[in-house]
């Protein structure tokens, strides 16, 4: 099969809005002699979460916003995790604190998300933030669909009037994007399709754009979709491949060969979304210093 889809650069986008961030912040800090801080809570060992949260302070590093890492055991109570929340709820030099999940069975996410002050979720999780999303208040936009809707525009697709089809409806992707896709300003028309969609290529066929948050290898392949249509491949999924030096491969959810072949533009994984991700990330963090310097 040829390939004839555009590839959508996500990590030369976010260098480019990681350059902005990177002049915000020192813009901040001369006029006010603040840095902005981020806190990045881990709990445990599991080795994706360990290079997220490396990948994470060091593009803070680089953009010249101050990260502090709380490492906790995988056996740590939900109240020592909640303590933590606590101290950063109230230190003045953190403006923005991450949880990184999944959190260990014993703990409860929903408890340790909702205790993050609402000034401070800049990944726009708590249910505080995620109801002014939904009603359109000003608020911390969730990550990857803030970096999903900046994707699509630097592919070049003015998304109004489009149809969107977004596959996976999880709180922190699926949900967050089909609400900002139909906000006014964006414009799109939304399907939302998940494991009770009984035929999905029904609506993945007549897609503008098509965004697939399933978590599963394959759950979009190159039938399923219009010729020119813009594919957004947020899934990452590790492959067994004894031939990687790590043992692993990454891929997306989208079939990526037979989809190359029909869409206009794709995104590639890894180097599409993940970049888009920490970018927001730290786009937020800003944000969070401007608004109490
Ligand atoms: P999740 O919480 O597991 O949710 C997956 C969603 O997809 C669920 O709503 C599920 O439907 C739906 N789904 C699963 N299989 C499906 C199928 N065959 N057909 C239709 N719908 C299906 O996952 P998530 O947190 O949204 O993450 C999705 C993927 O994106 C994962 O691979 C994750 O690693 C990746 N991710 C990447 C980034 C990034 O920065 N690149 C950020 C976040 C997530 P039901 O609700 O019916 O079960």
């Amino acid at each position: 099969m040829q390939q004839t889809a555009k590839i959508i650069d996500g990590k030369l986008l976010a260098q480019n809005l990681r350059a902005e961030i990177a002049s915000g912040v020192a813009a901040l800090k001369a006029s006010k002699g603040v840095v902005p801080g981020l806190a990045v809570i881990l709990v445990g060992d599991d080795p994706a979460s360990v290079s997220y949260v490396t990948a994470k302070e060091k593009a803070c590093a680089e953009a010249g916003i101050a990260s502090r890492e709380i490492r906790l055991p995988a056996t740590a109570r939900e109240s020592e995790i909640l303590s933590a929340i606590d101290a950063l709820n109230c230190d003045r030099t953190i403006h923005g604190i991450l949880v990184q999940l999944p959190l260990p069975c014993s703990v409860s996410a929903k408890a340790v998300i909702d205790a993050i002050a609402p000034e401070k979720d800049v990944d726009g999780f708590t249910p505080v933030n995620a109801g002014k999303m939904l009603i359109g208040d000003d608020c911390f936009l969730p990550c990857t669909p803030h970096g999903i809707i900046k994707l699509i525009e630097f592919s070049g697709m003015d998304l109004r009037g489009k149809h969107a089809v977004v596959i996976g409806r999880s709180n922190i992707v699926g949900k967050p994007l089909a609400v900002l896709l139909s906000r006014k300003e964006v414009n799109a028309t939304v399907t939302l399709c998940h494991t009770g969609t009984p035929d999905m290529s029904l609506f993945t066929r007549q897609a503008d754009v098509v965004i697939v948050a399933a978590g599963r290898p394959g759950t979009l392949s190159g039938s399923m979709i219009k010729p020119g249509a813009v594919v957004i491949d947020v899934g990452v999924n590790r492959l067994p491949d004894p031939s990687r030096p790590k043992g692993f491969r990454l891929v997306g959810d989208a079939d990526f060969e037979s989809c190359a072949a029909v869409a206009g533009a794709i995104t590639p994984v890894p180097g599409g979304v993940g970049p888009l991700t920490i970018t927001m990330l730290l786009w937020n963090t800003l944000e969070a210093a401007k608004r109490h310097a």
